[in-house]
């Protein structure tokens, strides 16, 4: 008998959970795209949504996921034949590596072990090295979704600014933005880019593109850049259409004016204060299920670990068997491991995630904890049992 029934909770990191006041906000009918409320409405989205990404700078909205956001972030930034420098602590680095080479662009690709963040020697000497200013930019992503590990971009600016080298700072901040801090301005990236269905809570459909004056002077060295991915007339339109290049996404419109009142009627720092607090109590029944028996974090030190996303090993098949036993007697789905597949474990069997993203709350995150809590005795997987009343004490402890 499953005891599934009830409502479901994707636990996966993204899509994320969408309020109902997303999903109300988006069940109309639809609206006129010529005049009126939706027209009306962008300035206010272009204003609150670079107060997420905490920038004056500009932002240009595309009709894509995260890899039309890597596409456009290139298209704006680095010419065909021109080179760039990837930091790459995880599977989505190398994603956005792997478009930079086939726009025909040359990647240097600095792998750092999963694990860990960033060696910031070997990224200084990578880039003393260049001493010609072949790096047109320097690519990176902010959280990496599949080790769950989080980067620092403040060091990797310092870098740039005392070798004196003008490459563009990049960052993939897809996973994370608007639940693990992140300062555009203050620490000093060029272009940040994000997607509607992690942080911002909304269905995937919509890509935000940042970026700052030094990145839009960048631009205009290019020779050519497609009228639909130029960001310049997106970020500055005359008319209404030019924000899409096209139809407008309508009901992402109203959802994403839902969630962005959402975020700030939070607050920006107490929204990365509540991730901070729900990761924490993750962690605690994640460390302490692990004293006995096989289950363990991937990312050991806390200080690199992300607040929005948390990778395990469990060894195989013991992950694959947990995220069946959650979703199938409990209604909760777990996230699978990606990037983690090796030769004994080609599947990534022994491997899962949670996300903790967004639209999440205390509840939401000792149910999480209680199923798995559940499913590890129910499938006989050792461990020490307790770890959701460890979560609790973090929460109490506040
Ligand atoms: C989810 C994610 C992507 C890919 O986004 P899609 O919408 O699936 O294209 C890229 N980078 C990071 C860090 C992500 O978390």
């Amino acid at each position: 008998m499953s005891l599934a029934n009830g409502r479901t909770y994707l636990a996966i990191p993204g899509p994320s959970v969408v309020p109902d006041a997303v999903l109300r906000a988006m069940h109309r009918a639809s609206p006129n795209i010529y005049e009126g409320e939706l027209p009306d409405m962008m300035p206010g989205l272009v204003t609150d949504l670079k107060r997420v990404a905490r920038t004056d700078g500009h932002v240009a909205i595309y009709i894509s996921n995260g890899h039309g956001a890597w596409e456009a972030a290139l298209a704006n930034t680095v010419a065909v034949g021109e080179k760039v420098l990837v930091l790459s602590t995880g599977h989505f680095a190398i994603g956005w590596a792997r478009i930079a080479e086939a726009r025909g662009i040359e990647v240097d690709l600095l792998e750092f072990p999963n694990g860990g963040t960033f060696d910031l020697e070997r990224a200084e000497a990578a880039l003393r090295a260049d001493n010609g200013h072949a790096y047109k930019a320097v690519m990176a992503v902010h959280v990496d979704t599949s080790s769950s590990n989080r980067n620092e971009f403040a060091p990797l600016r310092k870098i740039l600014d005392d070798l004196g080298h003008p490459a563009l700072l990049m960052a993939d901040c897809i996973a994370a933005m608007g639940c693990d801090r992140f300062e555009m301005d203050g620490w000093g990236v060029d272009v940040a880019l994000t997607g509607s269905q992690k942080g911002l809570m909304c269905p995937p459909g919509l890509a935000f593109l940042f970026f700052n004056d030094k990145a839009a002077e960048g631009r205009r060295r290019l020779r050519h850049v497609s009228t639909y991915w130029d960001w310049t007339q997106r970020a500055a339109p005359e008319a209404f259409y030019q924000y899409f290049s096209g139809t407008a996404p309508t009901h992402h419109i109203y959802g994403l004016r839902a969630a962005l009142d959402i975020i700030h009627a939070e607050g920006m720092e107490a929204i990365w204060q509540r991730h901070e607090t729900l990761a924490r109590a993750i962690w605690a029944a994640v460390e302490h299920w692990g004293q006995d028996g096989p289950l363990r974090l991937n990312i050991a030190d806390p200080a690199v670990r992300s607040h929005a996303v948390t990778a395990m090993s469990i060894g195989k098949p013991n992950g694959t068997r947990l995220r069946r036993w959650c979703a199938d007697e409990a209604g909760v789905t777990l996230g699978i491991g990606l990037g983690m597949a090796s030769e004994d474990d080609p599947k990534s069997d022994g491997f899962f995630r949670f996300g903790h993203m967004g639209h999440v709350n205390v509840h939401m995150i000792l149910g999480l904890l209680g199923v798995v809590e559940a499913g590890l005795g129910a499938l006989d997987i050792p461990h020490r049992a307790g770890g959701a009343s460890a979560a609790a004490k973090v929460i109490s402890g506040v």
